[in-house]
C-alpha cells in the first residue's frame, strides 16, 4: 500500500474511492497477466509506448480489477491507451474463457455423437448470445472514433481480435455482432441498439471517451440508451475526460457502481 502511494505521488496521480488497486510500475508488469502476452507487449513497444503515462498507470489496473471509473487527465496525457490497453486485455481474457468453455462443451457433447464433417457447430447449444461484442468505446465524433481505432490497431497485429468503427458506411455492410470491439458515436449506436440492429447484451466494458463533450453536446439520452442496452451484469462502465464538470460527475455517479475517481494534474471542474 505504501509503495502504491509512492508511485502515485511521484506521478501526481490522485485517486479516491474504495480500495483502489496499486498503479502500474511498468508495462512489463502486465506480462503473464490474463489477456496479456509477449506479442501484445511487443506491439506496445513497437508503437513507441515504453513507459506508461500517469493516467495509464492507474486507469489500467483499475479497469483490469473490474472497477468502474471516472478518469480525469489533461488533453495529451495518453487517456486513449489508458483505456485501450486494459480493454484489449479484458477482451482477450473473455475470448480465451469462451474458447475454453466451447472446447469443454465440444468434448462433452462429442462423445457418442458421430457424423458430420466435424467442427461445424452452427447451431451450438443455443446458450450463446447472438453477439460476440465485448467492448464499446463511445466518442463524441466519428473523427475521434477513427483516431481511437488507429491506436487500437497498433496493438492488434497477431492477436486475432477484431475491431470496427460504426459509421453510416459500415452500418450497412458489417455484422457488428461478429466484431470484438466497437468504436461508435452515441446517436447511431443508440438508434441501432433501440432498433435491435446491434446487440449490446454481451458487452463487458463500456468506455465513454471525452465524456465532458458527450454530455455538453446533449447526448445524455442516447448515452442512457447505450448504458441500458449494455445490460450484462458484469459490464463495467468508465468515463474518460479532460474535465469533469460537477453536473457530469453527479450524473455519472448516479449510474456507476462504487466508482474510483482518478485525477492527474490539476483538479479541473
Ligand atoms: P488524450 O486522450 O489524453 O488527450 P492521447 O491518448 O491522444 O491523449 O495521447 C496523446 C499522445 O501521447 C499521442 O500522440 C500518443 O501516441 C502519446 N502517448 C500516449 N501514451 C504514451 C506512452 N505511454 N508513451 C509514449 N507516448 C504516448
Ligand atoms: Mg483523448
Amino acid at each position: 500500500f505504501e509503495e502504491a502511494n509512492v508511485i502515485r505521488k511521484s506521478h501526481r496521480i490522485k485517486v479516491s474511492g474504495t480500495a483502489p488497486p496499486p498503479p502500474l510500475r511498468s508495462f512489463a508488469e502486465l506480462e503473464g497477466k490474463p489477456g496479456c502476452c509477449k506479442r501484445l507487449l511487443g506491439n506496445l513497444a513497437g508503437a513507441g509506448f515504453t513507459e506508461p503515462t500517469p493516467i495509464q498507470r492507474q486507469a489500467a489496473t483499475a479497469l483490469l480489477a473490474g472497477r468502474e471509473l471516472l478518469a480525469v487527465a489533461p488533453t495529451g496525457s495518453g487517456k486513449t491507451l489508458g483505456f485501450l490497453l486494459p480493454l484489449l486485455m479484458l477482451v482477450r481474457r473473455l475470448k480465451a474463457e469462451e474458447h475454453a468453455a466451447e472446447q469443454a462443451a465440444a468434448a462433452a457433447g462429442g462423445e457418442g455423437s458421430e457424423g458430420g464433417s466435424g467442427g461445424d457447430e452452427e447451431e451450438g447449444e443455443g446458450a450463446r448470445s447472438s453477439s460476440s461484442l465485448k467492448a464499446v468505446v463511445v466518442s463524441p465524433t466519428k473523427e475521434l472514433s477513427v483516431q481511437t481505432a488507429r491506436v487500437l490497431k497498433l496493438l492488434l497485429p497477431g492477436l486475432r481480435t477484431r475491431c470496427s468503427v460504426l459509421s453510416k458506411a459500415t452500418a450497412a455492410g458489417t455484422d457488428f455482432n461478429k466484431v470484438d470491439i466497437l468504436m461508435a458515436q452515441p446517436l447511431r449506436l443508440g438508434a441501432m441498439a433501440e432498433e435491435g440492429k446491434i446487440d449490446l447484451s454481451s458487452v463487458r466494458l463500456l468506455i465513454l471517451d471525452e465524456a465532458d463533450k458527450l454530455f455538453e453536446l446533449g447526448f445524455t439520452e442516447q448515452i442512457d440508451t447505450v448504458i441500458a442496452a449494455c445490460r450484462h451484469r458484469g459490464c463495467t462502465r468508465a468515463l474518460f475526460s479532460a474535465t469533469l464538470p460537477e453536473a457530469v460527475e453527479n450524473l455519472a455517479r448516479s449510474v456507476l457502481k462504487d466508482p474510483l475517481r482518478v485525477t492527474v494534474g490539476e483538479r479541473n471542474t
